[in-house]
């Protein structure tokens, strides 16, 4: 047998279980060998019950002292084990009668389980168990826990591996760093870090490992990484070798437009610009990213960074997450262009045939200079004349794939528009070196003049009365206000429902005020209509739902409510908050939550009420969540890092990104390898 054999090559893989393994990824015996523990489970050691905490998984041992079936909610058969340092009580929810038969008073066991909390004492849920005179052995290794799926077991796969570490000895795995970066990185060989991940000595260092802090996963952490950080770095030089039109900065539109702003741009917004403009004179296409606060104004710098693309003589294109954003910066776009006696069209997902012919033929014959709209701009029948630059605005909410994928489009042959990508969501450093290791990055590290940061309160849903009080004193004072609804577990339905029954409520409790409703089941007409009659003060309180979270802009408005506020993140209520606070006035936001609150629910609404700042809510984020999640890349599967963890290797990036450099200064051609292996087919999308 070879590494490269089809799994079917080994011992107890048949046709069915090959089926099963493909779904894993494992094609080929070498694959085997790069499926990685997940996690051990330490059954090594036997843990004194007494000192046994919440969380904690572990071998314990000890005497049942009484044995009980307890009819409750759910019929349970409950165990109190015992052993001279104190007692657990295991749970079985399902039991047959010869288990309830066996677990009687006076036997001792062996159990493995996770411990939680439980009504009396501490307690293990179905926890494995055996008889100690029976089988007293107890492990001299961790066991590795696997992922896995349907139908395999952790057993088959510790066999597979068993086979496959076995071929190690005969056949060597491919090194594919160079001696001289192992050296000088001080990281052991592969066949070295493979055979103790699979397999951890008898004695290895516990702790180290369970953390995933050992010298051979951080060796292999240190090698994954590299590898989808050289997969970013070849995305990026590929599209350095497209062309792209040079495009001119400071042009007679941009002059004009910049001129009539009410405001002058603040000294970072006209930083990024400057950055912008250097990008864009360049014959290959711009990558930037340009990540600022919520309500640092991205917008002014988006238009002006279209205007060097009409001044250049070509089109742009700028596109928004959600229909009521893409809306909102149609109204003002059509505001700033028809004043330059510019052309612009608009196309989303909901629209009448005839108009999207007509946006059509405009975007084809080049009439019009700007096309803005939702992702139904990238459909396959929205051709334009010339499109010079792409503008993304609020990329976090589009994800890693979408992002990608958005680069092939607009592209003929060699020639691809600039990218200009926006984002509120600021990144740490050392994840945006992996995540973004493709894109420049600009900061807008600034907010306009004249703001006053955003006090917010929390409170609980039974003082409603009070929070309404307080919505109809800034209304009846000439502010504004938003009430948003939030039933994220709900469907979208649910949740517009809910808008319309708490609009009516307010209604009836605020008769003196004017209310309008938005959410995300209106037809985009109206929607406009309900936001252009808010800009415009025909309402005094907006009652929304979270499609207001992104973009919009009524700088009146200085008070806002979030009902559930709990059940939010933490990035999804920064946005929302950054809804108010635009203008001069100062703004208030109240947080509204129901009773109970979870651990981490409570610490997002203390974090929202201690900070405004957008980079330091991310930071917390960070920590609470990890940055799967912060990135928006677990559901899309993008970010599956089989041994690497960005929050716990954040240490090695820089390393990696030296070692990247190195690498392909001196043996560029290792590089497809190290991709090939840890990315496979994910490549395309540059993977993270
Ligand atoms: P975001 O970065 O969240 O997209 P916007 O572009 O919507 O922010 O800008 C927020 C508000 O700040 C808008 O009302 C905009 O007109 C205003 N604004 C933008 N730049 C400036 C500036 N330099 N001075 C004053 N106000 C500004
Ligand atoms: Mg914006």
């Amino acid at each position: 047998m070879k590494l490269d054999a089809e799994v079917t090559a080994l011992k107890g893989v048949g046709p069915r279980q090959a089926e099963r393994l493909h779904k894993l990824g494992l094609q080929r015996v070498r694959d085997v060998l790069f499926h990685l523990p997940l996690r051990y489970q330490d059954r090594t050691r036997v843990v004194p019950i007494g000192s046994l905490l919440p969380g904690q998984e572990g071998v314990i041992e000890g005497e049942i002292q009484a044995s009980d079936v307890k009819f409750g909610s759910r019929r349970s058969l409950l165990c109190r084990l015992n052993d001279g340092t104190g007692s657990i009580m295991l749970r079985f929810f399902h039991f047959s009668g010869a288990q309830r038969a066996y677990l009687q008073k006076g036997v001792r066991l062996r159990c493995y389980g996770a411990v939680r909390r439980g009504p009396a004492m501490l307690e293990m849920v179905h926890p494995e168990y055996q008889n100690i005179e029976a089988e007293a052995e107890i492990e001299d290794c961790l066991t590795p826990i696997y992922p896995s799926t349907d139908g395999v077991q952790q057993r088959s796969l510790r066999q597979l591996t068993d086979q496959a570490l076995a071929l190690l000895e005969t056949e060597a795995v491919e090194e594919l760093l160079p001696q001289a970066l192992l050296a000088d990185f001080e990281l052991p060989t592969l066949a070295e870090a493979l055979r103790y991940v699979h397999r951890p000595p008898p004695h290895a260092p516990v702790e180290l490992l369970l953390d995933g802090e050992h010298p051979t996963q951080q060796r292999l952490a240190f090698e994954e990484l590299l590898a989808h950080h050289l997969s970013l770095r070849q995305l990026r030089l590929r599209a350095q070798h497209l062309s792209a039109p040079p495009l001119p900065t400071g042009g007679e539109l941009q002059e004009a437009f910049l001129e009539q702003l009410p405001f002058e741009l603040t000294a970072a917004q006209a930083r990024v610009l400057a950055e912008i403009g250097q990008d864009l004179a360049q014959t290959h296409p711009m990558q930037r990213l340009v990540q600022g606060d919520v309500g640092s104004g991205k917008t002014a710098v988006a238009a002006a960074a279209v205007l060097c693309a009409v001044d250049g003589g070509y089109q742009a294109a700028l596109m928004a997450p959600t229909e009521l954003l893409a809306e909102q910066h149609y109204r003002n776009f059509s505001v700033w262009f028809e004043a330059l006696g510019l052309k612009i069209v608009w196309l989303a997902g909901k629209q009448g045939a005839a108009e999207r012919r007509q946006a059509l033929a405009d975007l084809a014959s080049g009439e019009a200079a700007l096309a803005v709209g939702t992702h139904a701009l990238f459909q396959d029948d929205v051709e334009f004349h010339n499109l010079g630059l792409v503008v993304v605005d609020e990329q976090h909410r589009f994800g890693v794939h979408q992002r990608l994928a958005l680069r092939d489009k607009g592209r003929q042959g060699q020639q691809a528009p600039h990218q200009l990508i926006m984002t509120a969501t600021p990144i740490p450093r050392t994840l945006a070196m992996t995540a973004y290791a493709d894109l420049d990055t600009s900061i807008i590290d600034e907010l306009p003049p004249g703001r006053t940061p955003v006090e917010t309160v929390v409170l609980q849903d039974t003082r409603r009365a009070e929070v309404v009080q307080r919505v109809r004193d800034a209304c009846v004072s000439g502010r504004q206000a938003y009430w948003v609804c939030t039933l994220i577990e709900e469907s979208e339905a649910l949740q517009c429902e809910a808008a319309e029954a708490t609009a009516e409520l307010l209604k009836g409790a605020l008769p003196e005020l004017k209310v309008g409703l938005v959410h995300g089941r209106m037809k985009s007409a109206e929607k406009e209509a309900v936001m252009t009659a808010f800009k415009a003060r025909d309402y005094d309180l907006l009652v929304a739902t979270t499609v207001i979270e992104v973009g919009v802009d009524v700088p009146n408005a200085s008070l806002m409510i979030i009902e559930n506020a709990e059940r939010l993140g933490l990035a999804q209520l920064h946005q929302l908050r950054g809804r108010v606070g635009r203008g001069c006035a100062k703004s208030s936001c109240v947080l509204m939550y129901h009773k109970p609150l979870s651990q981490q629910g409570r610490q997002r609404l203390a974090i929202m009420r201690e900070t405004n700042d957008g980079f330091e809510i991310a930071r917390r984020d960070l920590e609470l969540r990890g940055p799967g999640e912060v990135l928006g890349t677990r559901q899309s599967g993008l970010l599956r890092l089989k041994v690497a963890d960005l929050g716990r290797d954040q240490a090695l990036i820089p390393d990696v990104s030296r070692a990247a450099e190195q690498l392909l200064r001196q043996w560029p051609q290792r590089a497809p390898a190290l991709i090939e292996r840890w990315l496979g087919d994910k490549q395309h999308y540059g993977a993270v």
